[in-house]
């Protein structure tokens, strides 16, 4: 009897525990199927900048700004009185007397000091204060106010429609913060996603620096492998940007003084605004701007960039050793030189690594853009295809194409590198980009004339990456026609999230009969572009303009005021350069500048 009840209550006990177990795990299993449906949880990591880290004050709490709004410090904290309030004495001393009184100094504090919060120290840790806002939870869990922030990077909200927000991930981190730190938590969070959602695989979606943790996780962790479905590349930093590697290695276009004064703002603002500033500017003379500028540089380069891993992240391979020699050389820098050294041989494997992710199984995709020249910082602007912020062999895995504006050489035949179909054609149809030099020809989609930044703005993008993500139907660039390889640059946000909805708020009976039917043929319109994903170039901007029309006839809209350029400075900087080339107004002869002044008085009379 006794031994029946003792075997009893230990039958009872395992009953427990072995339910015990199985609470514990269904309460770890987060998603409404479970873990058994057709959807593959999917983590986005985001790019440069697409995370909020807030600058905290000395308690730990947000530092707010003088309208009382908490601070993101990416990529710093530009606060213009501070600024101001350093600079202008040294400033005007330097203008009296044209010498530099303090001037380059002052400068360099005030720029070093709007990035003090995104300081590393020497062991590659970010020092600054500093809190990241991240998402340990599926977007299923996040508040309205996260949900609008991510949206707000990535607009992936028809993904999160299909399989649902508990199958959503957004992997935040700071930009400015320690790069293997990041790459493990990268790796523990893809744990974590595929625990509470019951999916044994994940997909990971590497966007711009993104790449570059992609890079890291498959040379540091090769068993992810196991734990991956599809990866989606979109315009991944995979081998850096060479705007980045231009600046560790100091190659600038702004400290060439001809430049400076004459095409380098024109490259980043409108070409009033830049004359003005070029004729301004001439209040210094030019050594001492240029001396300011470099005082300036190095200081950043030395204190700000040089201790921060996940920019040496965005270093080309190719800049790397030049690079790390100049800046990384100090018995000080050893640690940092290990960390960074190991990432280069991760970027340096990176081809190899995604090589292995296909022998296992994983299906890999790339989306990129090209045709847009990059920003023109790096002397290296204009040498190669790019999106604006990434060279295109980056993004695209090694492809060879043209450089922005130019075609193949006459008579170039497809390479077949990487594609061993001879029936494919992989020539962009502009005769830009021969994709088959890309590692993953079949398997590449290409946007010409897109902008990096304003790759999320492009609704057929984002439609492209659903579809990739969302089931398994498109396997390569072949599966869908309304997918093609090469398709084409557009920026639908406005008329998807703005001018289509207001038009259809609109009550038509209270209309004019012809009004009614000019504003439903516009919606009409706008409505078929949007739903064609093979883009013409300007038929979006067209049916655009003509919704935009007919809102503002009917009074739904102000007309847009066509901003005016001012075009006053741009006669004068260009005479001043092509009388003075670089110099200040004190350093130009008298004579010069009578005849200056009758110009501009002439102009001002005009
Ligand atoms: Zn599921
Ligand atoms: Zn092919």
């Amino acid at each position: 009897m006794k031994k029946r009840i003792i075997s009893l209550l230990l039958a009872f006990a395992l009953l427990c525990s072995v339910c015990a177990i199985g609470a514990s795990a269904a309460t770890q299993v987060k998603t409404a199927c479970g873990g058994n449906c057709e959807h593959v949880p999917s983590i986005v990591i985001p790019g440069i900048g697409q995370s909020r880290v807030m600058l905290l004050n000395d308690d730990g709490t947000y530092k707010l700004d003088k309208d009382g709004h908490d601070i993101n410090c990416f990529p710093g904290y530009f606060d213009v009185s501070a600024i101001v309030k350093r600079v202008l004495v040294p400033a005007l001393l330097s203008i009296v007397t044209q010498q530099d009184i303090g001037f380059s100094k002052a400068v360099a504090d005030a720029v070093e000091n709007a990035f003090y919060m995104n300081k590393s120290d020497n062991n590659g840790k970010c020092t600054g204060p500093v809190k990241l806002e991240n998402y340990p939870y599926s977007l299923a869990e996040c508040t309205q106010e996260e949900k609008d922030y991510i949206y707000g990077c990535i607009p992936l909200q028809s993904y999160a429609q299909i399989a649902g927000e508990d199958h959503l991930y957004y992997f935040a981190y700071n930009s400015f913060g320690n790069n293997a730190d990041i790459v493990e938590e990268l790796y523990q969070f893809i744990q974590q996603v595929k625990a509470e959602t019951g999916h044994d695989k994940v997909n990971i979606v590497p966007i711009s620096m993104g790449g570059t943790l992609a890079n890291g996780l498959l040379e540091y962790h090769p068993e992810v492998i196991n734990d991956l479905h599809r990866v989606v590349y979109v315009v991944p930093a995979l081998d850096g940007s060479s705007i980045v590697g231009d600046v560790y290695n100091k190659r600038l276009t702004f400290l060439d003084p001809d430049y400076l004064y004459h095409g380098f703002l024109e490259g980043l603002m409108d070409p009033g605004t830049a004359a003005m500033i070029e004729t301004l500017v001439r209040i210094l003379p030019d050594r001492l701007l240029l001396k300011a500028l470099d005082v300036t540089v190095d200081r950043l380069l030395t204190e700000v960039f040089a201790n921060c891993t996940m920019l040496w992240a965005l270093c080309p391979s190719a800049d790397y050793e030049s690079a790390a020699a100049a800046l990384l050389s100090a018995p000080e820098k050893a640690v940092i030189k290990a960390q960074t050294d190991r990432y280069y041989q991760a970027q340096l494997h990176s081809h190899a690594n995604i090589r292995k992710m296909l022998d296992a199984g994983i299906e890999v995709f790339d989306v990129v853009d090209y045709d847009f020249p990059l920003y023109n910082v790096g002397a290296s602007w204009n040498r190669e295809n790019a999106d604006g912020v990434i060279d295109l062999n980056s993004t695209a895995m090694g492809v060879y194409s043209a450089n922005c504006g130019e075609t193949l050489p006459e008579g170039y035949a497809q390479q077949n590198t990487h594609c061993a179909n001879p029936d494919h054609n992989h020539i962009s149809p502009d005769n830009v980009v021969d994709a088959s030099t890309g590692l993953l020809p079949d398997t590449t989609f290409y946007f010409d004339g897109q902008g990096h930044e304003s790759t999320g703005r492009n609704d057929v993008i984002m439609k492209l990456a659903t579809a990739l993500l969302a089931d398994d139907r498109i396997t390569d660039v072949y599966s869908d026609p309304n997918f093609p390889q090469f398709n084409a640059a557009r920026d639908s946000k406005g008329l998807i999230n703005g001018t289509l909805p207001a038009a259809k708020a609109v009550d038509q009976s209270k209309l004019s009969a012809e009004d009614a039917a000019e504003l439903q043929a516009a919606i009409d319109e706008a409505e078929a572009v949007i739903a064609s994903t093979v883009v013409e170039p300007g038929k979006m901007e067209a049916a655009a303009a003509r919704l935009d029309a007919i809102l503002v006839k009917i009074g739904v809209r102000e007309a847009r005021s066509e901003k005016k350029e001012s075009t006053f400075f741009i006669g004068i900087s260009d005479a001043l350069y092509k009388g003075f080339g670089t110099a200040g107004f004190s350093q130009m002869p008298f004579v010069g500048v009578q005849r200056l002044f009758a110009a501009v008085l002439a102009l001002i009379r005009r």
